[in-house]
């Protein structure tokens, strides 16, 4: 079955310039910006610009140049946010899919999370 993408999820809109969003960094293929919600000190989303919905469809049908260039946003972010193991503490990635993954936005997104201690990998499932 193919990944059904839904041009209507929030962040195709922040893509299409339809509703703000607090950009930290940006290249060619992808963007990074603030989670509105922040779980963390520090908390960005990087998402890919190309319409894929979860990490799984972003591995198997992301050109290499996508995937080069999402991978190298994720490091600057790390870098300018000062988490990186460079110069900083540490940080967490984490991308949800689909329903057991309890993802609400289905435009795949990895997030990253900093600036303090993360705690047990995850909390109680249900
Ligand atoms: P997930 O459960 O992995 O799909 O996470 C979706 C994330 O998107 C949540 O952490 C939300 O707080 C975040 N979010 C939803 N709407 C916005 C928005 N307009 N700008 C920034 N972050 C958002």
């Amino acid at each position: 079955m193919a990944f059904a993408y839904d041009d209507s999820n929030i962040f195709a809109r922040i893509l299409r310039g339809e509703i703000p969003n607090d950009t930290v960094a940006e290249n060619d293929h992808a963007l990074a910006f603030r989670d509105i919600s922040p779980k963390a000190p520090c908390h960005i989303l990087v998402i890919p610009k190309g319409k894929y919905v979860s990490f799984d469809d972003f591995a198997a049908n992301a050109s290499e140049a996508e995937i080069a260039g999402f991978m190298r946003l994720c490091a600057q972010v790390c870098t300018q946010e000062g988490i990186g193991l460079e110069q900083g503490q540490g940080f967490r990635a984490i991308t949800n899919a689909g329903t057991h993954g309890v993802q609400e936005v289905p435009h795949f997104h990895l997030h990253i999370l900093g600036g303090a201690v993360m705690g047990p990998m995850i909390g109680a499932r249900g």
